[in-house]
């Protein structure tokens, strides 16, 4: 005998299969592009905190080892400025390389001097940053051309400092401790995802442009990000990411 395809039994295959591409449907559309938008947010936030991180680490590794191996460090009272006395070197054959010079009373005699320096751009306001500048004397007194150690610095969303309230200086030198603490903050524009707002180059708030200032709140004494137009409700078009280190001067 024959076997007949059972009618009721194939519509209902068939029920079911429209049941479950509807439900199947109805996920993809629903489910889908909420996970899709996360990520391009996820990916835009940890593109741009990464960049920043490395944009600040640059210049603090950049400036280590000059503070480190230098004489003596003076800030500006304005902390804009640090200018360090280097050790004078000189070739030492028997070592086939430069060594650190002693004098006749047995220490170290000033060499070069190096100078870090934040600069505004002049045409920037508010939260708009600048450039982080090295610059080079020799002993003799020629002065070498000014190298740009980093770009985009914002010392003005630098953490607020506990004792007077003010973001902290990009550079402090702590004469009971003999340490020199640096304090940078940079911003990476979030990558562009097509079809959403144009990226800023600027820390400024992508809700009106407002600048950004740090305010301090219950929560956080080092201040949090706010809008100068919306306050708390800021929307940074950037990552903004402070690195801050503590270095201390070893050669005397
Ligand atoms: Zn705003």
């Amino acid at each position: 005998m024959r076997a007949c395809p059972r009618q009721g039994g194939s519509r209902g295959a068939v029920l079911i299969e429209l049941i479950m591409t509807t439900i199947i449907g109805a996920l993809l559309v629903s489910v889908l592009p909420s996970f899709y938008f996360a990520y391009i947010k996820l990916w835009r936030q940890e593109t741009a905190s990464l960049g920043a991180s490395q944009q600040a680490s640059r210049v603090i590794r950049r400036m280590k080892s000059d503070i480190r191996n230098s004489r003596s460090g003076v800030t500006s009272s304005d902390g804009s400025r640090l200018t360090l006395v280097m050790p004078a070197l000189a070739y030492n054959a028997a070592c086939q390389g430069m060594t650190v010079v002693i004098g006749a009373d047995g220490s170290q005699i000033n060499g070069d001097t190096v100078e870090y320096y934040f600069q505004q751009d002049p045409n920037g306001t508010g939260s708009r940053g600048g450039n982080v500048y090295r610059q080079l004397t020799r002993a003799d007194g020629t002065q070498k051309i000014p190298r740009l150690v980093a770009d985009s610095v914002y010392p003005s969303l630098n953490p607020l400092s506990t004792s007077t309230g003010s973001p902290l200086p990009v550079f402090y030198h702590d004469a009971d401790k003999d340490t020199v603490i640096v304090a940078v903050t940079a911003s990476e524009p979030k990558p562009s995802a097509g079809t959403f707002a144009p990226t800023s180059l600027e820390p400024i708030c992508s809700r009106d442009g407002g600048d950004l200032v740090r305010v301090a709140t219950d929560g956080k004494p080092e201040g949090a990000i706010h809008c100068t137009n919306c306050g708390a409700r800021a929307k940074p078009g950037s990552e903004l990411v402070t690195y801050r280190t503590e270095i201390r001067l070893r050669n005397h």
